[in-house]
């Protein structure tokens, strides 16, 4: 500490020596000393002063706008930003239950200026503190979610993000602070720069697991962090690494056991993405084998993982064959991940190369004739995400009557007030009388039997699926029929 006040008392010596030839005078009441620190224990502050006078040692001050303490837990700066947001969302209460009401769209457009503005302000900052702080934010989130649409209050908070085409607050946090970090890279003026494409402190937090990043140095430590977290949770999985690769005139798959590595040579017009699937059967075959309890594969193939995981619509023959194997293996508990390629992880990279350098060529005819017959098969990956993306898009509708937008979003959730309004008073689910099961939406729009002729008559049809009348291109006439059948007052 002598050290620290030393050096310190030298530069504002300096500076106020600068300010007086200058004509400027700081100011010892505007200035305040804080000592940041996470030390335990008794521990002297510095003894600073500026022109003779002493300057006093706070706990907390804010500074352009953000309350910092000494911790850096950012607990006050959390809890006043709170109480900044009920405002606006008391604004978007009135604005939302008047009859001429505001229509969704406006409402969310009101939210985004007026709350998410200030949720956003400073956090590469704030966004380092303990997530149980941060989770107090995300109720002023669910509630402005709610009254822009109008969604039930028992509705489960992935439906409400869906809805209302809003991430998570900790994915939107993620999103800015990862902006952030690559205008700092991209900028070589920035001060920080240097220290972003050389992370001095990197290794720092990779061995103290518990210890919380300070601002700034979180992003470039995040992918390889939440690797060496998840190998940690899964630390009984033995873990095995796969890839693909693909050059001009070589094609080849690899998988990396802990004690042995297996590669092939596959036929060069196979495609990367065949080769990446190559590598998960190659693994998945040679494990049908041994005698593992539980395994873990790691790939880089976000396209090859999605393909597994909609085995079901892609008939890919190597997903097929892979899902076949995955199937019979009854010894083995396997658990697919993916992870970022080409960030360090050792047994990622091991997995690359030998992919690059594979000898056992394998005579795989039937696999490139059916590789062929597929065609463009490398877009498989981005035209399922254009499709989540379409989905999400078309579920922001615009219907000019509020009650109406209400109702929409409510069906489409399946939380009501008529079949959700016994868990607020924690009584039993209602039942219908007519056909003696509990009543849920899809019952009451689709298939109860009381309501045959209403739905012939406002729907062309006595039975119906619902996304035909709440998907895409909804169907006006569900209300009318609601009203028809008198449940249009209790959703
Ligand atoms: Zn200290
Ligand atoms: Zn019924």
């Amino acid at each position: 500490m002598g050290f620290i006040q030393r050096q310190l008392q030298t530069a504002i010596n300096n500076m106020t020596d600068w300010a007086s030839t200058n004509g400027f005078i700081f100011s010892p009441q505007k200035t305040v000393c804080m000592h940041f620190c996470r030390r335990r224990g008794l521990h002297p502050d510095p003894d600073l002063q500026l022109n003779g006078s002493p300057i006093p040692i706070v706990q907390e001050t804010k500074f352009l706008g953000i309350v910092f303490d000494t911790k850096l837990t950012f607990r006050s700066r959390i809890k006043h930003l709170k109480t900044k947001c009920i405002r606006p969302l008391n604004i978007m209460k009135v604005l939302s239950s008047t009859s001429w009401g505001a229509d969704k769209v406006s409402l969310m457009r009101i939210y985004r200026s007026l709350v998410h503005s200030k949720l956003d302000y400073g956090v590469p900052v704030y966004g380092s503190a303990a997530k149980s702080t941060l989770k107090m934010l995300d109720s002023v989130h669910h509630q402005g979610l709610r009254i822009a649409t109008g969604a039930f209050r028992t509705t489960p908070i992935p439906s409400l993000h869906v809805i209302s085409g809003e991430p998570s607050l900790e994915l939107r946090r993620r999103r800015l602070s990862l902006s952030y970090f690559y205008k700092i890279k991209s900028d070589e003026s920035h001060p920080q720069h240097f220290k972003v494409i050389n992370p001095i402190f990197g290794s720092l937090f990779s061995v103290r697991l518990s210890f919380t990043p300070t601002f700034g140095l979180q992003n470039w430590e995040n992918l390889e962090q939440h690797f060496y977290d998840h190998r940690q949770h899964y630390s009984d999985y033995v873990p095995i690494y796969t890839d693909g690769s693909k050059s001009d005139n070589h094609v080849g798959s690899a998988a990396v056991f802990p004690d042995f590595t297996i590669a092939e040579t596959l036929h060069p017009f196979c495609s990367i993405y065949t080769s990446e699937l190559y590598a998960i059967f190659l693994w998945l075959l040679k494990i049908s084998t041994l005698n593992f309890k539980k395994a873990i594969i790691y790939t880089d193939s976000r396209s090859g993982i999605n393909a597994l995981r909609s085995a079901k619509h892609n008939k890919h023959p190597l997903v097929m064959q892979c899902l076949h194997l995955h199937h019979t293996l009854k010894k083995t508990k396997i658990k697919y991940c993916w992870i970022h390629g080409h960030v360090g992880i050792p047994g990622n990279e091991r997995a690359d190369k030998a992919a690059k350098s594979t000898n056992a060529s394998r005579d795989c005819r039937s696999l490139s004739y059916l590789n062929i017959e597929y065609g463009k098969e490398s877009g498989t990956g981005s035209q399922t995400i254009n499709f989540i993306k379409c989905s999400l898009q078309s579920k922001v509708l615009n219907l000019t009557i509020r009650k109406h937008d209400v109702i929409l979003t409510r069906l489409r959730v399946g939380h009501t007030f008529l079949t959700h309004r016994h868990l607020l008073h924690s009584d039993p689910a209602p039942i219908c009388n007519g056909c003696n099961c509990i009543l849920s939406v899809e019952h009451i729009l689709c298939q109860c039997k009381n309501f045959y002729s209403q739905r012939q008559a406002h729907f062309g049809a006595h039975i119906i699926d619902l996304i035909d009348i709440l998907g895409t291109n909804p169907c006006v006439n569900v209300f009318t029929f609601l009203k028809e059948v008198q449940f249009f007052k209790f959703i």
